[in-house]
């Protein structure tokens, strides 16, 4: 590009796309939607670069490009075709899905798409040496948020317990990558010890990636299962607003991230939307320094496991109180 060439916008380049497949053909071998989106999302990059003040896009390496996006379909990319019937097979399906220049690829539905639905978008995700097609649908129709209601819980989460409520249920903490560090921790220093881009590295690499991969499953798992359990104790959920990406940074890092509370208030909030009842966020500073009861300050550190309030005489644990205090403001929100 010369110096003075004016600054290429997003249509610019989506227009030069067709120009640029004749100079370079191989680009003409991916999708021609797909590559309307790397430019898409380049420019969303670059708009955040300037506009939201983050970093300076960067160049891909090589592997860290892992999806595909296909944003529009003409007709329903999923076929389903029955099979004809034999002795071991009573009824079975065929499941395709069709996508532009990919073809008809063979997939495992894990669930049918409900009638009234179409399909807007697909996006092709590699994780480990697992292909995934995340299918997003769409249906006109509104969905009232729930409205606050019954029972309220407060959940106050940490590092000593998973979670408490304001009910008096503790979770204990998992240790998922506790138990499994010490089997990364083997199949890391094998991949440290193989030449790279070797076909072993290669190898090792994916067996890292699916130890990985398998570690964000369980904790994923344990996490919805955890907002199912509120939900049925409760209506109304309210958890503490905090960002817990800072708080990783500066406090416990990787033990933090290892209980992924971004994560389970994401999907507690997302579990609460489904089964109709309400989420709150709580401004939670200093929930763990306050009486529930009366509403004093109980100043104590991190080694005092107990609340005990000199006002009220009220004695409970920790964090149990420390749950009620968000139950409370939640309330007071409402
Ligand atoms: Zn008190």
């Amino acid at each position: 590009m010369a110096a003075n060439s004016p600054f290429p916008s997003e249509v610019n380049q989506l227009n030069a796309l067709p120009n640029a497949k004749k100079v370079f053909p191989r680009l003409g071998e991916v999708p021609s939607q797909v590559l309307q989106q790397a430019i898409k999302q380049l420019h969303r990059a670059w708009d955040g670069f300037q506009k939201i003040g983050h970093g300076f896009p960067r160049f891909k390496k090589f592997g860290q490009f892992k999806s595909l996006l296909f944003p529009q379909f003409k007709q329903n990319p999923v076929q389903v075709q029955s099979l004809p019937t034999c002795r071991i097979r009573v009824a079975s399906f065929a499941v395709h899905i069709a996508l532009p220049k990919l073809g008809l690829i063979p997939i495992n539905l894990h669930r049918p798409i409900p009638t009234g639905f179409v399909v807007k978008q697909v996006r092709i995700i590699n994780k480990a040496d697992i292909w995934y097609a995340d299918i997003n649908i769409q249906c006109d129709v509104n969905v009232p948020d729930p409205m606050p209601h019954g029972h309220p819980i407060g959940v106050d989460v940490g590092l000593e317990k998973f979670l408490a409520t304001s009910d008096g249920v503790l979770v204990k903490s998992p240790k998922f990558l506790r138990v499994m560090q010490s089997k990364l921790k083997l199949l890391q220093r094998r991949l440290s010890r193989k030449k790279k881009r070797s076909n072993n590295y290669e190898k090792q690499r994916i067996k890292v990636a699916r130890l990985h991969h398998s570690i964000d499953n369980t904790r994923k798992d344990f996490h919805f299962k955890q907002a199912h359990a509120l939900c049925d104790a409760g209506d109304m959920v309210f958890m503490e607003d905090l960002d817990y990406r800072t708080l990783a940074k500066a406090m416990f890092g990787k033990q933090m991230l290892d209980a992924g509370f971004g994560q389970f208030r994401t999907i507690t909030k997302y579990v609460c939307w489904k089964r109709g009842k309400f989420f709150g966020e709580v401004n939670a500073s200093c929930s763990s320094q306050e009486c529930p009861e009366c509403g004093a300050t109980v100043k104590k550190d991190l080694s005092v496991r107990v609340h005990h309030c000199q006002d009220c005489n009220y004695t409970t644990d920790r964090d149990v109180a420390s749950g009620q205090v968000i139950r409370n403001r939640g309330i007071e929100l409402l």
